[in-house]
Order: structure tokens, then sequence, then C-alpha cells
């Protein structure tokens, strides 16, 4: 089985009790595990894959409570660094006109060190971008650039989810995209959202979108479309795999659980590269990864509700 490096973000998220009050008037919060990287490597962990968590907490409680969650759902955390700098945090409300209030402190996630002697490991491997902080700047998006040449130079597999945040892109909405399109021509297996691959190719037809994604060149792409399903295409097909029914509490995390679950598929096809040219095998992996998407949105939180194996594979 092949190991999946998930590189990334690993946050506090301080979500605010009573909603419909901004967070200036907000008063008590819950403390939550975020980030989408580590919650992709959670959902490869929990499913029984390998999945390894790399990028930086502070070296402060909130640093060890982050890799203590990690563990606790079995990723491995040897590549993990701990910085001087606080771990980094987001305060979250919705105010009463619904409209999400957001403070973003950016600590130790932007001090993440490249580290060289990785690069042996990652041959033939998985590598998943999750870019919601990638490319904020600091060390973080550093270490993105050197390790997305590393993964070329050893033929790793790359996987990359944009996770366009608008709370951190606001009016930068174009930087964000031109970042991206550098990682997007260089991936095997793209996942988006419905918005996020409109923004990126400025097209709201969906085939269009994607055949411009492909243009870009990456050659297999996923749209989670919620209760919808996903979208898959690729340069020869296009198919929209539907998820099962479900009712859905809180869909934080359920594109993690998706991807995770498809990426823990593909590290156990030996040569993940195969999966470019099995569409039959891609559209049954992505059937399964649903599952595991739908089973997120039926608990609160995002780690927490994360499908155990039996839960996607023995239903
Ligand atoms: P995230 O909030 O993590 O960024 P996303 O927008 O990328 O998520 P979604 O489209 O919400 O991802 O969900 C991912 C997958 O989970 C979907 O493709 C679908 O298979 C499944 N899923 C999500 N919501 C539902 C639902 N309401 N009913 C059934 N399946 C769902």
């Amino acid at each position: 089985m092949k190991t999946i490096y998930c590189i990334g973000e690993l946050l506090i998220d301080f979500v605010a009790i009573k909603q419909g009050n901004d967070l200036s008037k907000a008063k008590e919060f819950t403390k939550k595990a975020g980030g989408a990287p580590a919650n992709v490597a959670c959902a490869i962990s929990k499913l029984g894959g390998k999945g390894q968590f790399i990028g930086a907490v502070g070296n402060d409680p909130f640093g060890t409570y982050l890799l203590n969650v990690l563990k606790e759902n079995r990723v491995d955390i040897s590549l993990a660094q701990r910085s001087k700098t606080f771990t980094t945090m987001a305060f979250v409300s919705l105010a009463e006109d619904g409209e999400r209030d957001f403070v973003f402190s950016r600590g130790a996630d932007k001090k993440l060190k490249y580290d060289s002697s990785l690069k042996k490991q990652l041959k033939g491997n998985i590598v998943h971008f999750g870019a919601a902080t990638g490319f904020l700047g600091g060390g973080l998006e550093e270490a993105y650039d050197r390790y997305l040449f590393d993964t070329l130079t050893q033929n790793a597999f790359i996987s990359f989810d944009p996770n366009f945040r608008e709370d951190l892109w606001k009016g930068e909405e174009d930087t964000f995209v031109k970042k991206c399109i550098r990682f997007i021509e260089k991936s095997h297996l793209c996942k988006f959202s419905e918005e996020e691959i409109q923004l990126i190719t400025g097209e709201t037809d969906l085939d269009r979108a994607c055949n411009a994604v492909h243009e870009i060149g990456c050659p297999t792409i996923c749209v989670t479309l919620g209760g919808k399903g996903t979208l898959v295409s690729t340069l020869k097909q296009k198919t929209t795999v539907q998820s099962i029914s479900v009712t859905p509490i809180d869909t934080t995390g359920a594109g993690d659980a998706f991807i995770g679950c498809l990426l823990y598929q593909i590290a156990n096809i030996g040569d993940p590269h195969l999966i470019l040219s099995d569409y039959d095998q891609l559209i049954e992996m992505v059937t399964i990864a649903n599952r595991a998407g739908a089973i997120t949105t039926t608990g609160y939180g995002a780690i927490p509700s994360l499908p155990e194996h039996d839960a996607v594979f023995n239903n």
C-alpha cells in the first residue's frame, strides 16, 4: 500500500457556540481541529490507509492538542513540525444576517520548513496538496513549490484540491487562480467543488469547465456536487456518479472524506498512475468515495464524522 503525504495546514477553528452574533458580540467558542489536508490524512488513516501529515503547528498547547487528534486517528505525524510561532487559529461565527464573520490569525502553518531528505521517500507514492493556506506565502508556500518539483522528479502521483476560502482571498481571487493553475497543470487528479472549478476556469457550464482544466493539463477531475454526487471527467469520458441518500446534519469535511477515500483506494492498486487509464475502476472508486462523503454529513464536525473502513466498504 502506498503512503499518501498530505501537505498543508492544521489549525484550531474556534466556532462561536451561539450563532447569530458577529465576532464582536460572540462570547463563547468551541475549539475544533481544522485544516483540509489534515482532515484528508485522517480520512485515509481511519479507512486503514497510510495517511501522513506534513505541516507545522506551534510548540504550544494548541499544537499538542492538534497533533494528539491526528495521532488518535492513526495519522503518521513523524514529519509534522513544531514551531516557536503560535498555532494558527481561525475564529468563526454566523452573524444575524447569516453572513460568516471570520478572523484568521495565521501562525505556525506558514513556518513549515522544506525537508530535502523527504524527496526519496516520495518515490512512487501519492502526494496530496490542499491549498487553503498553501498559497498565502511563507515557508508553506515555498515547501509547496519544492515538493511539487520533487513529486515530479520522483514520479509520485499528484492530487490537488484548491480548497478556496473566500474569507482569505476576497479581492485577490485572480492571484489565487494563477497559483492554482501551476499545480493543476502538474496534477494527475484534481478535486473541485462546483464553485471552485467555475472560479478557476471562468466557465459556468461544468462540461466546459472540465474541458478547460484538461487543457491546463490535468487528466482526471472530480467535481463534488453535494447531495447530487460527483462529476467525473477524464480526457475521454464524463459521468455524474450519484451519491447515496442520507439526512445530512453537517456537511463540513464531506469533500475531504471524499478525496481521502478516493486516494486510499488509489493507494491500494500498486502503481497509482494505472487509475488514469482505467475509467471503469475509477467510477467504482468514486461510487465508494461518495459513500464516505455522504456518511460524513450525518455527524457533527469534520474529523469525528469521518467513517471507518467497514462503514464504507462493508455496507
Ligand atoms: P467541503 O465542505 O469539505 O469543502 P465539498 O464542497 O468539496 O466539501 P461536497 O460536495 O459537499 O464537498 O461533498 C463531497 C461528497 O460527499 C459529494 O460528492 C457527495 O458524494 C457526498 N455528499 C455531500 N453532501 C451529501 C448529501 N447531502 N447527500 C449525499 N451525499 C453527499
